[in-house]
């Protein structure tokens, strides 16, 4: 039997400010055929349409609901439209987003009724921590665990906020994406051996993790979400170091 071809794209590497030629948090995760996107920040349709995924994209999954992470949505989803797309969309995202994103869609013209946009669903299903059930499609299992990404930091009149963090899962070997965390603390469990680990790099310790990777031998350190500031820095520090790269938009790794 062939070994499973996995592949990680990453779309936008971009954070919350915004840079020119750099696109918001959107990654796409590939294991043989089967694609699935991981947030889908400002520039997630070009991107996406240059890889041919307005019709084969079939599920998405969103870390949490700052901008930078879902700006990218409703011209992706007007992209779909426009090609005559059919199939339904599936979109994790925390609970709270649901019914606000289900209204916009009406707002921006999008949605006729529904659930529908044109002549296919979007389905908003909540995240839960745990493995995502029923996705049996494709050989990925997706396990999505609570960041710490709120901890810090409160909003007034803003009383649920979620954030998660997703373990994908093919053949034994997993990739780990952090979406946007506070400390490392919230995603030391699910580092395991062989692992590729898609890290922010903007409210952590880059020494940090890389101390994590060692001892949980990781096979690779991708770090993504970089104040603009501290890109060259990153640079540098990647440079220096064996199996940990600063991710640019469109590029392709093997996971
Ligand atoms: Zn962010
Ligand atoms: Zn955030």
């Amino acid at each position: 039997m062939n070994k499973p071809k996995r592949r990680l794209v990453t779309i936008g590497t971009g954070s919350g400010l915004a840079v020119r030629g750099k696109g918001g948090p959107c990654h796409l995760v590939e294991c043989d055929d089967t694609p699935l996107l991981l947030d889908c920040g400002e520039g997630a349709a070009g991107g996406l349409c240059a890889l041919g995924m307005f019709d084969r994209l079939n599920r998405m999954f969103i870390t949490h609901l700052h901008p930078d992470h879902v700006s990218g949505l409703f011209t992706l989803i007007q992209g779909m439209l426009i090609i005559g797309r059919r199939k339904p969309l599936e979109i994790f995202m925390p609970e709270e987003g649901i019914e606000p994103f289900r209204a916009m869609l009406k707002t921006v013209y999008l949605a006729s009724k529904p659930h529908m946009v044109g002549d296919f669903e979007v389905n908003f299903i909540p995240l839960a921590n745990g493995v995502v059930p029923n996705l049996n499609r494709g050989e990925m299992s997706v396990r999505a665990w609570p960041s710490d990404h709120f901890i810090n930091d409160s909003v007034r009149g803003i009383e649920q906020r979620d954030a998660f963090g997703f373990s994908i899962e093919s053949g034994g070997v997993r990739l780990v994406y952090t979406g946007d965390v506070s400390t490392t603390g919230c995603f030391e469990g699910e580092l395991a051996r062989g692992a590729t680990l898609l890290c922010e790099a903007m409210h952590i310790d880059w020494d940090e993790v890389i101390q994590l990777a060692r001892k949980h031998s990781l096979r690779q350190v991708i770090f993504t979400h970089v104040h603009p500031d501290r890109g060259p820095e990153l640079e540098g520090f990647c440079e220096a170091r064996e199996d940990v790269i600063a991710a640019v938009d469109g590029m392709k790794v093997a996971w």
